[in-house]
């Protein structure tokens, strides 16, 4: 068993002033009851370089049972990986894992590519805290602070690492990145967050197995997309997975129209809204998660409109919609509410450009629940093209006088998972004429009754 370098209390800056004091009380009862205590993960990292942890997660070698045991307040949780959670005031939750070691050849099973697939299914079997350490993605992520000596233990050269402000994976970085192709899409974006390089080795292994992402499942593919957006790392992020061909592999349709070189006059705009979204998510401004999404697929919207080269009257918008953003979804298994607020929000925003709130029939756009969304997305381009910009005031004065406006910090995206807090309820739904992106029949299996013809008309054509 390899000794872990130890850096003491005095050669770090973790104080445990910076600890979340539930996490502290859990680490101090694992230790009071026998069992070793680590913070585990990114909490380090993060504490490591003056940032403030996103969550504390925490590694012991007391096994889920016994950790449930010590916690009233918890619950064993998962299936292929077996955690804890311990819930607290406020719906807070510490996350609790005992230590496990990496996977072997009989944890992986030959799949698509035979004896060379590599990818884990089973992840669950206990270990040592080095092993613990070695299973993890990167060296800055495997770090540990341990609460019986307030020293942070090192099996992996991640404080070098961190000295250096190098990302490199724990081990082979080719076998790391076949064995989980996400991985790669990590790397960069930890690189850029945290303003890191990636190591040579890394750079050539992603060049190497790239076309791997394909086999990750869909919507950990999809989290990993919209994260960074979210979180104020965007463009850096995207600019990233560009440079290394990432993007050609899970967007190549976006990557096209964005990439270093392209010649698509949308490229500079693109780049400016996602680092326009980045700068206001830094304030605390809420950018809706839908908002993100239109971000993304606006570039591709706007390539096929150009390629159309024809009047854009509403019914080729709708069709070019479905055309740009139908192919995504599937790609991404998006769930169908998003879909279609995404579509909604695009197509809004051509409304928004082209009537004034004036307009009685654009009036009733702001009752809508995609209209905030939308006039976010303006927001975003306007201030990245420097167009639109009366526009946006005016639709923004409506909302404002409305009071529908979403908060500065209330952050949407965050407050309450995602459907629930943007999607209205199907009611809703159809009686502002949009079929549910069900088809024809309602979420619980009901046929639902014909659209009324006639009667009023619609402000929209329907999205499908
Ligand atoms: P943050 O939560 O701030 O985004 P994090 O480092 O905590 O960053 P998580 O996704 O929460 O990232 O994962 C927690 C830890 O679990 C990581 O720090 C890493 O040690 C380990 N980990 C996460 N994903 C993987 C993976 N795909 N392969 C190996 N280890 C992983
Ligand atoms: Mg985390």
């Amino acid at each position: 068993m390899a000794v872990p370098r130890i850096i003491p209390r005095a050669g770090h800056p973790i104080s445990r002033g910076y600890i979340d004091p539930d996490a502290l009380r859990i680490l101090y009862r694992l230790h009071r009851a026998g069992y070793q205590g680590y913070l585990v993960g990114g909490s380090v990292r993060d504490l490591m370089t003056g940032r403030t942890p996103k969550d504390f997660d925490i590694g012991t070698n007391a096994r889920p049972q016994e950790i449930r045991r010590l916690f009233r307040n918890s619950r064993i949780i998962g299936r292929r990986f077996r955690l804890v959670h311990v819930f607290f005031d406020g719906g807070k939750i510490v996350e609790v894992s005992t230590f496990r070691r990496p996977p072997e050849a009989a944890d992986t099973e030959p799949g698509g590519e035979g004896a060379e697939d590599i990818l884990i299914r089973e992840d669950n079997t206990f270990g040592t805290p080095e092993e613990d350490a070695l299973r993890r993605d990167f060296t800055v992520n495997g770090l540990f602070y341990d609460i019986a000596t307030f020293a942070v233990l090192d099996y992996v050269g991640g404080v070098d690492d961190l000295e250096a402000r190098t990302i490199r994976t724990i081990g082979d970085p080719v076998i790391r990145f076949r064995e989980d192709p996400v991985r790669m899409l990590r790397a960069c974006e930890f690189a850029a967050r945290l303003d890191f390089r990636m190591e040579d080795d890394l750079l050539q292994a992603i060049e190497e197995v790239r076309g791997e992402m394909r086999k990750s499942a869909a919507p950990r593919v999809a989290e990993e997309l919209l994260d960074p957006l979210r979180r104020g790392w965007g463009a850096e992020t995207y600019r990233r997975w560009s440079r290394t061909g990432l993007l050609a592999v899970i967007l190549p349709e976006l990557d096209r129209e964005i990439a270093d070189g392209s010649a698509s006059p949308e490229r500079e705009t693109f780049w400016r809204m996602l680092a326009e979204a980045d700068q206001r998510r830094g304030t605390g401004e809420a950018i809706p998660e839908p908002a993100l999404l239109g971000a993304l697929l606006l570039p591709l919207v706007f390539g096929a409109v150009r390629r159309e080269r024809g009047k854009l009257d509403a019914p080729r918008l709708l069709a070019t919609l479905e055309h740009v953003v139908n192919p995504i979804a599937l790609r991404l298994s998006l769930p169908n509410q998003t879909v279609h607020l995404v579509k909604h929000c695009l197509y809004t925003l051509g409304r928004l450009t082209e009537t004034r709130p004036s307009d009685a029939s654009a009036r009733r756009l702001v009752t809508k629940a995609w209209f905030p969304i939308a006039l976010s997305l303006l927001s975003l381009y306007s201030h990245a093209s420097g167009r639109y910009g009366e526009a946006l005031t005016a639709w923004e004065e409506v909302l404002a006088r409305a009071g529908k406006k979403v908060r500065p910090g209330e952050d949407l995206s965050h407050a309450a998972p995602f459907p629930e807090a943007l999607v209205p309820p199907p009611a809703l739904l159809s009686r502002h004429e949009i079929p549910l992106p069900t088809g024809g029949r309602t979420e619980d299996g009901r046929k639902r009754r014909p659209h009324r013809r006639g009667g009023r008309r619609r402000s929209t054509p329907a999205i499908r």
